[in-house]
């Protein structure tokens, strides 16, 4: 649905997975710029995310956060 909103994201623990970030909804959100506190859909904690990229991620962390999909867990 809202796939370009999808962004990979890592917890404070190391575990990544795929999110939806809309920016116009992010007012209803913690965020510190590219970080905000949000459920960890692999941990079932609350953590601190942050966006990942090619940049600061490997290509299997990518790999693996296209495998798990918030939306997709009930
Ligand atoms: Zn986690």
């Amino acid at each position: 649905m809202l796939k370009k909103y999808d962004r990979s994201v890592r917890c404070k623990e190391g575990h990544v997975f795929t999110t939806i970030w809309v920016p116009l909804a992010s007012l209803k959100a913690v965020r510190l710029g590219f970080k905000r506190y949000q459920h960890c859909p692999v941990g079932h904690h609350w953590s601190m995310i942050e966006q990942i990229d090619s940049s600061n991620a490997t290509t299997d962390e990518l790999a693996r956060a296209s495998e798990v999909h918030d939306v997709g867990i009930p």
